[in-house]
């Protein structure tokens, strides 16, 4: 079954939305914590003199890839298995689920350590091994908050960007038992290491996600900050990856763009400070056994779209997140979905089928900031207003909005139409004008005027203006 975390049963957008937009505290964290990633990511992008190129680079190397899936991922199959690993083909979340939860039984095992990876999020992996009695354990920083406060990510990179440091105190009191707990950053930072020493040095099994997959030598690239990853890909003698084939990349050499694009996007940073490369497995150096399990899970329907298909050249980044007014106002969770921001408001409904999410692609203003900030140049407004299009031939517009629609085109049919339906509208809306300002609306349309300022509609329009004026001068 294709499913991308608990999209399918999640309220729509604009109830999500509501509830976030009443917990001011959650606005302050996710406002001061965009402001910041902003901020860095502004200043390291703007030292990069090529950085237009560099976009434009990635870009095409996503669009090949994407044309050649097929053909790179066989590559990346061959040459990972000749140097030692196992390469596992899933279609949906269950089956990438089953797969690896298959993988450790068939080693016995009873505990994994996680390095972040969204993926697993969207297949729900943790709770698919919490069910066969396998206990993940999160070694990243903000996925460690979330899973000890059974809490759900808001963000692509920083998962926890909608706690405080007092809120991340107080979990970690309660959950790790340390009622004497300091308030600094690095008491925090030093409590989260100790409780995830102790599962590095004894736990067997690791697991990750994958940044890019290559090809050309059958690599598993992962970047991060903590270290945490590198403990996980090193320590265990068994290592599993998950990754959506959309990750491929054709060649090792294909890595200097995206190395340089990604860390400066997503954390500010010139490069991540972690950059894990290995190829299968080798003698008495990392894990004894590797899997991969490449996913599906909708994504060739994506890759079948030629209007939608460069959704998946993202990089998972979350630049478009920081910069997207409406993410920064709600938060992530209003999303319903792992994928949160302007990428997550087409990701989700491509992968997740239409009929549910249907509510994303209007969670957005079309101000093109997504866009201006993607390394990759994901053009996200053409594709969220494709995505209304597919909404609307399905016939699943709501019906005040076809409604408006078919009004709409009555009125700019010709000049004769528009004049009357202005005439109408003028006499209509008399009632609701106070000081050239449009106070209320009657009916549903009211619920729109709310968070809106609207003039009034003027006594006379410039055409108006201008035939009495013309009549005046004939006389
Ligand atoms: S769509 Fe672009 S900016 Fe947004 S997460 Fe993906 S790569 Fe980053």
């Amino acid at each position: 079954m294709i499913r991308v975390s608990d999209a399918a049963t999640a309220p729509e957008f604009s109830t999500g939305a509501k509830a976030a937009l009443g917990n001011a505290q959650l606005r302050r964290n996710v406002r001061h914590a965009t402001d910041v990633i902003r901020a860095k990511r502004a200043a390291v992008v703007d030292e990069m003199p090529d950085w237009e190129a560099l976009r434009d680079a990635a870009h095409e190397i996503k669009e090949h890839t994407l044309r050649h899936l097929g053909d790179y991922l066989e590559q990346f199959e061959t040459n990972c298995t000749r140097a030692g690993g196992h390469v596992h083909w899933a279609r949906d979340a269950d089956e990438a689920n089953r797969i690896i939860v298959g993988i450790l039984k068939a080693r016995r095992e009873r505990e994994v350590i996680k390095v972040k990876t969204m993926t697993s999020d969207e297949t729900r992996l943790n709770a698919a091994l919490e069910d066969c009695g396998i206990a993940p354990y999160e070694t990243d920083l903000a996925d460690l908050i979330i899973q000890l406060g059974l809490d759900k990510p808001s963000h692509i990179v920083v998962p926890a960007l909608h706690k405080n440091k007092a809120e991340i105190r107080a979990l970690f009191q309660r959950t790790m038992g340390l009622p004497d707990l300091g308030t600094d950053a690095g008491d925090l930072a030093n409590a989260a290491r100790a409780f995830l020493r102790e599962k590095f040095l004894r736990v067997s099994a690791g697991f990750s996600g994958a940044n890019y997959l290559i090809a050309d030598t059958g690599s598993v690239c992962v970047v991060e900050s903590e270290g945490n990853g590198r403990m996980c890909l090193t320590l265990p003698r068994l290592l599993i990856t998950l990754a959506g084939v959309e990750k491929v990349i054709p060649s090792f050499t294909d890595l200097e763009v995206f190395l340089q694009i990604l860390a400066r996007s997503a954390t500010g940073e010139r490069m991540n400070p972690y950059n894990s490369i290995w190829t299968g497995t080798a003698a008495a150096d990392g894990p004894e056994e590797f899997h991969i399990v490449l996913v599906d899970n909708g994504r060739t329907k994506v890759l079948a779209d030629a209007h939608a298909r460069e959704t998946l050249d993202c990089i998972r980044c979350a630049a478009c997140l920081n910069a997207c007014p409406v993410y920064r106002q709600t938060g992530g969770h209003a999303y319903g979905s792992v994928y949160s921001g302007p990428i997550g408001a087409i990701l989700t409904p491509q992968l997740q089928a239409m009929e549910y999410s249907q509510s994303l692609p209007y969670a957005s203003s079309l101000c093109g900031a997504c866009y201006e900030v993607c390394p990759v140049k994901i053009n996200i407004p053409e594709i969220l207003i494709h995505l209304r299009h597919r909404i609307v031939d399905a016939g699943d517009a709501p019906v005040s909005e076809r409604l408006g629609m078919m009004a709409a085109g009555a009125a700019f049919s010709g000049p004769a139409m528009f004049s009357a339906a202005l005439k109408v509208v003028r006499l209509a809306s008399r009632p609701f004008q106070d000081d050239g300002q449009l106070r209320g609306l009657p009916g549903p349309l009211a619920e729109w005027l709310k968070t809106r300022d609207m003039p009034a509609v003027p006594v006379e329009s410039f055409r108006e203006w201008w035939a009495r004026r013309t009549r005046r001068d004939d006389n």
